[in-house]
């Protein structure tokens, strides 16, 4: 097949680069039209998704290989890399060596990643973003049901829900065709109750809003639930025969009375005992988190809290109801499943575990003892970089930590202080800006891969675009170092070749993909997971995969629920005299995380081209500061500017700001969640200030 780059007639139906809702969408000749099979977006898209094509042709695609600033052939830049490398690694040993990964990636570069830090390099130093994302509702879910889906259930289950409580998404903006399902849910007479510091365009659909003070949510889990039990709303039925330890749940909650709860939270105790009545009524209800809930260094907990709430109702495992978490990045399923994270090997299998390294060792045709360990986390790893004890190289994909990284000012400077910066992407994003060695990428529709969705849907995005001449797929990037590692023959380029051997690796774990297969997910529109192969018997004929994985059983070893106790505690930073505002931070309808992508599409940027800091009319006038005006918001980690907006849509105790661009990151809390490991990303306490003539003299 002759192919030109930007000739977007090599195939046509795929999915959008962006966020985990993965609409399905048709590329050809430039242009894009949503999908009607695929049920997340059937025929919906957003202004992101329409827009798409845009970065197929971007003038600012990088192409050539660059060592130093300087461009090179790819023989150059392999050979620099790999030889640097091996002197690293000869002279530090082979944790010096790091790899961080993305969320974004597709389910075979993923794992490929993986088996290249564990085997190539043979680092336990490797993580990714997605650490930065759902890791506190992964490690909530594991430890309550055994098994992390982000939806256990199909995306088209809410419109048939009769009350949805969605604590901390923002979905009107991040993922607009979700609404759809949420619309048809109270088209059918539904209800919506919404939890969030801000008046949202999400917030604004609903019927009740719970407008609680950030850092709080557990909080208010806490008292939901102390509330369902005291007026009977307890199943106690379903308690009895599905779950463990409601009885210490419930002593734990006692001390959460709505009158308490409401003096931390903020939220009247009427709106707590409406939210309680919507959801105990209905016959059908579900509960969801998003990072609003999700990225505080209690964020395990505050999740807990919810899956508690959603247990006491009885709604896990039950067809329409439930809870899930409402993932963020467009493979945040799949790429936290197959090994890119630091305690994991594919399959979502635990990388300490004697049988999942014996089982992964014998696909990768290495000798189990040769695996190393579980490595740092994200933050830990990216704080680690340069110092005496942390790696003094890092391999980057997919990623872009300068930007969306906790208290990005630290974090540049550690990636500053390395030895060697190696990073793979198709533009030059913030963080690939500072490498030594930048390698151009092949970009989503201009290569094959498969993507789970947030409904642990695994979808197939097709190639529908040629590359440019002198991009290569990561997967390629990956074989060419191994080759010259000596370990090229383990490394294929071929997506299909990579899956096939994932679908070895991960057979009989978590994540069961063994039974899935290219064609099937075309014939089939995706593919949930688990879904074993079942060559040994034949005649059943093949697994048809698991829309709902907890209808009978929770994938724990005596298959009810983990309920856990839990309690409250302040955030990390708690507002003080010299920082006496809260600043949380989020997303806009026009950008995609770091905006490394979305930044550089025309019409997104005339809609969004710069970061502001949204403040409450009260606030604005305290610090007389007016719509428009040039504000710095300072935090103990770092000062950034904006544009204020004023509107009274937030709290008058609280600022936001968007991360898209550089900002907002230099002055958030990287305070760990001692499970997740993930960074308070969602508030610490700032100081807010107009800025002066001078500031704008020396910006200037
Ligand atoms: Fe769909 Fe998300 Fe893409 Fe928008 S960004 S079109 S919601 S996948």
């Amino acid at each position: 097949m002759s192919q030109v780059h930007g000739d977007t007639t090599v195939g046509s139906a795929t999915h959008c680069p962006y966020c985990a809702l993965q609409c399905g969408m048709y590329v050809a000749n430039g242009e894009i039209t949503p999908r009607e099979d695929i049920p997340a977006n059937a025929g919906g898209l957003c202004q992101k998704g329409w827009t798409a094509a845009e970065l197929l042709t971007s003038p600012e695609r990088i192409t050539t290989p660059l060592l130093h600033g300087k461009p090179v052939t790819w023989e150059e830049a392999l050979d620099y890399t790999a030889g640097r490398l091996r002197a690293i690694r000869a002279e530090h040993g082979p944790d010096a060596v790091a790899v961080f990964g993305g969320g974004g990636l597709t389910n075979e570069k993923a794992y490929q990643l993986g088996k290249f830090a564990r085997v190539a390099l043979r680092t336990s130093q490797i993580d990714y973003n997605g650490r930065f994302c759902m890791s506190s509702a992964a490690a909530a879910v594991n430890r309550a049901f055994g098994m992390d889906r982000g939806l256990p259930f199909p995306i088209t289950d809410i419109g048939r829900a009769d009350a949805v409580l969605l604590a901390g998404g923002n979905v009107a903006e991040t993922m607009p065709p979700f609404v759809r399902h949420l619309t048809a849910m109270r088209s059918r007479g539904g209800r919506l109750v919404v939890i969030d510091p801000r008046l949202t365009q999400t917030a604004r659909l609903a019927d009740l809003h719970l407008q609680a003070t950030p850092g709080t949510d557990l909080a208010l889990a806490l008292g939901l639930l102390h509330i369902a039990v005291a007026e009977g709303h307890a199943d106690l039925g379903y308690l009895a025969a599905r779950t463990t330890g409601f009885e210490a749940v419930r002593a734990s909650v006692s001390a959460w009375w709505p009158e308490r709860v409401e003096r931390v939270t903020g939220v009247p105790v009427a709106q707590m005992r409406e939210a309680v009545r919507i959801l105990g009524e209905a016959g059908r209800a579900m509960i969801l988190t998003g990072r609003g809930a999700e990225q505080h260094a209690k964020g395990t907990d505050t999740v807990t809290a919810f899956v508690n709430l959603a247990l006491t109702l009885g709604l896990p495992g039950r067809e329409g109801s439930g809870y899930g978490c409402v993932t963020g990045q467009g493979n945040g399923q799949g790429g936290r499943e197959h090994g890119q994270k630091a305690d994991q090997l594919p399959g979502y299998r635990k990388i300490d575990d004697p049988a999942a390294r014996a089982h992964v060792a014998a696909v990768w045709g290495v000798d189990p003892a040769d695996l190393p360990g579980p490595g740092r986390s994200a933050y830990e790893l990216l704080d680690a970089l340069g110092t005496p004890e942390g790696p003094r190289a890092l391999l980057l994909f997919g990623s872009n930590p300068v930007v969306s990284a906790p208290r990005a000012g630290h974090v540049t400077e550690r990636l500053a202080a390395l030895d060697l910066l190696v990073v793979a992407d198709f533009v030059l994003s913030e963080t690939a800006a500072m490498a030594d060695v930048v390698l151009p990428t092949t970009q989503w529709a201009e290569e094959s891969g498969t993507m789970t969705n947030l409904e642990g849907r695994v979808l197939l995005r097709r190639q529908a675009a040629a590359p440019p001449p002198g991009a290569r797929s990561d997967l390629r990037i990956l074989g060419g170092l191994a080759e010259r590692l000596g370990c090229g023959e383990k490394f294929p380029a071929d997506p299909r070749t990579v899956f096939d051997e994932l679908r070895r690796a991960s057979a009989g774990g978590i994540a069961d993909y063994s039974g899935i297969t290219y064609e099937r997910i075309a014939a089939e529109t995706g593919v949930f997971w688990p879904c074993p192969a079942t060559e040994t018997a034949p005649e059943a004929g093949p697994h048809p995969g698991t829309p709902r994985p907890f209808l009978d059983r929770f994938a724990t070893p005596d298959g009810r629920a983990r309920m856990v106790p839990v309690d409250h505690r302040p955030p990390a930073e708690d507002v003080d005299e010299e920082f006496p505002l809260y600043l949380t931070s989020g997303r806009v309808l026009a950008h995609y995380q770091s905006g490394a992508q979305t930044r550089r599409i025309r019409s997104l940027n005339q809609v969004a081209s710069e970061v502001f800091v949204e403040v409450h009319p009260d606030l604005a006038e305290r610090l007389n500061v007016a719509p428009g005006d040039r504000v710095r918001v300072r935090s103990r980690r770092g000062a950034a500017e904006a544009v204020a907006r004023v509107n009274a849509s937030i709290r008058p105790d609280t600022v936001f700001m968007p991360f898209h661009w550089e900002g907002v990151n230099l002055l958030t809390n990287p305070a760990l969640d001692p499970m997740s490991r993930m960074p308070e990303f969602k508030v610490c306490a700032a100081a807010l200030e107009r800025c002066t003539g001078e500031d704008m003299e020396r910006d200037a």
